[in-house]
């Protein structure tokens, strides 16, 4: 938001049924109305049939594509982090649900600079920001962090392994420190400056990869945990006066932890705190963000 403001949408997306679901027959309980921008749920309770209907401030069907999406909901984000706004796009749902696909991608491979067809909106966003300061003949920095935050610890998914063989070396916790300015950050967190557009995928697939090796390490993590990819940008600017200026964006690009854990009450495996800690980050995220929406006056960030 600028000037104190806060802009937030609402936008859905539905995946089409994998080749696994439709074998099985599973029984499509959702419908997507792309131009009213309505999704139903069809629910049977006590042998009555409900249908209950929500609106959002867009709506992506099942045949929706990568580009589709990225046009509508990030492409006027890109421009305004260009214009010195703090822009996050949070992907929300329960696991299976599309929202590592929608923000990272399908895990097609770059070929000749050209990202493939499934590349989501992380490697998207950042393609469009080098296009457009490389058109521009901008002066400007780039730096791009990678976050895990998993049962209340921080992980560095961009931190180089110090070792071979130690897995939880590399995997040590960060704290998240108050700045004095009202904002946060996270003490020793890697910052990777970063000088083309190829460098950054780069990165991102370490850490997507590093994302993946705890996965099946830790028995599906990562259902478990949420993701903050952010790029910085700094862009230096001449006011008409000639007077020198930066600029600086940033845009946060969270991929949540799955839905589900939000309604599991109660310890399972031994999962209390865990199930416990999930809860209340998504609860919190949910609060600051009706608090947001309400302009009421305090905002319960912390
Ligand atoms: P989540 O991160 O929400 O748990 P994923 O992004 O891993 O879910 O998606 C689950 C599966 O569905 C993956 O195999 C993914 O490739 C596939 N998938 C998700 N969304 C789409 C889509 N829009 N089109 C095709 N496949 C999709
Ligand atoms: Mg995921």
């Amino acid at each position: 938001g600028g000037g104190g403001g806060v802009n937030i949408q609402v936008l859905l997306r539905c995946r089409p049924l994998s080749k696994e679901e439709l074998s099985i027959n599973t029984p499509v309980v959702i419908t997507c109305n792309e131009q009213r921008r309505e999704v139903s749920a069809a629910q049977n309770i006590a042998n009555k049939q409900i249908d209950r209907t929500f609106v959002f401030d867009k709506v992506f069907g099942p045949k929706s594509k990568q580009q589709d999406v990225f046009n509508h909901a990030v492409v006027p984000l890109v421009g305004e982090v260009l214009d010195g706004y703090n822009c996050t796009i949070f992907a929300y749902g329960q696991t299976g649900t599309g929202k590592t696909y929608t923000m990272e991608g399908g895990g097609g491979k770059t070929q000749d600079g050209e990202l493939p067809s499934d590349a989501g909106v992380i490697p998207r966003a950042v393609k469009r920001i080098f296009d457009i300061l490389e058109a521009q003949s901008a002066e400007y920095s780039m730096k791009v962090s990678f976050l895990e935050l998993y049962n209340e610890e921080l992980t560095d998914l961009l931190a180089p392994d110090e070792s071979k063989f130690s897995d939880d070396k590399s995997k040590k916790p960060m704290a998240l420190m108050e700045d004095g300015k009202g904002g946060v950050f996270v003490r020793g967190l890697e910052e990777e400056v970063v000088s083309s557009a190829s460098e950054i995928y780069k990165i991102l697939e370490r850490g997507s990869g590093k994302r993946k090796t705890a996965e099946t390490l830790l028995n599906k993590q990562s259902s478990r945990s949420h993701s903050i990819f952010s790029i910085t940008i700094h862009i230096k600017e001449c006011t008409p006066e000639g007077e020198e200026m930066i600029k600086c964006g940033k845009l946060n690009l969270v991929d949540l932890a799955g839905s589900e854990n939000i309604s599991r009450s109660g310890a399972r495996d031994g999962r209390a705190r865990e199930a416990g800690e999930i809860n209340k980050s998504l609860l919190t995220l949910g609060r600051v963000i009706n608090t947001l929406v309400e302009h009421s006056g305090h905002i319960p960030y912390r």
